[in-house]
């Protein structure tokens, strides 16, 4: 039976919580502060999805989102993307838009899926409910609001993804 392996990066400012997402979502761990595998390009999973098995292969940068250095060999031959922004982090949110761009420029049209992480943080919240909606709707994405932190919604990212790839 064929093995269905998708390449999903994973894209936002820094700090919203992606390598926290990729070590929980692989590893099932959660850390204060996550650092980088020397040498790993990507973690991975293999789920299954309407009796397909899938292996999801989960890009991390090492930070170069900081510095709009993130190499072409990230994004070459994605598949998926999740776009995440901090539900603490205003920046992180105005970000959005110009993260799909980049995206869409080195990768044409691939499913997305919108992650407003750190929910766990609502009462500091600096975007309002209204306002993640219609970004995710302007992008044309669905909107995933997720905690990393207590573990919620992730899987639901991911399985969305996987989906979404299964049925084009
Ligand atoms: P990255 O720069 O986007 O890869 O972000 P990191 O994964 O390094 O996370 C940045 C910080 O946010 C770390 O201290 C994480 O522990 C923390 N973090 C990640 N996800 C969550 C979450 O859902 N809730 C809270 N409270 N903190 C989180
Ligand atoms: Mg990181």
């Amino acid at each position: 039976e064929l093995e269905v392996a998708l390449k999903v990066v994973i894209v936002g400012n820094g700090g919203v919580g992606k390598s926290s997402m990729i070590q929980r979502y692989c590893k099932g761990t959660f850390t204060k502060d996550y650092k980088k595998t020397i040498g790993v390009d990507f973690l991975e999973r293999q789920i299954e999805v309407d009796g397909e098995d899938v292996r999801l292969m989960l890009w991390d940068t090492a930070g170069q989102e900081e510095f709009d250095a993130i190499t072409k060999a990230y994004y070459r031959g994605a598949q998926a993307c999740v776009l995440a922004f901090s539900t603490t982090d205003r920046d992180s949110f105005e970000a959005a838009h110009s993260w799909k761009l980049k995206v869409e420029n080195e990768c044409g049209e691939i499913p997305t899926v919108i992650v407003q992480n750190k929910i766990d943080l609502l009462e500091q919240s600096v975007v309002n409910p209204e306002e993640a909606e219609l970004l995710a709707r302007a992008l044309g994405c669905r909107l995933v609001r997720t905690s990393v932190k207590e573990d919620v919604n992730v899987s639901a990212v991911f399985r969305h993804l996987a989906q979404r790839c299964l049925a084009e």
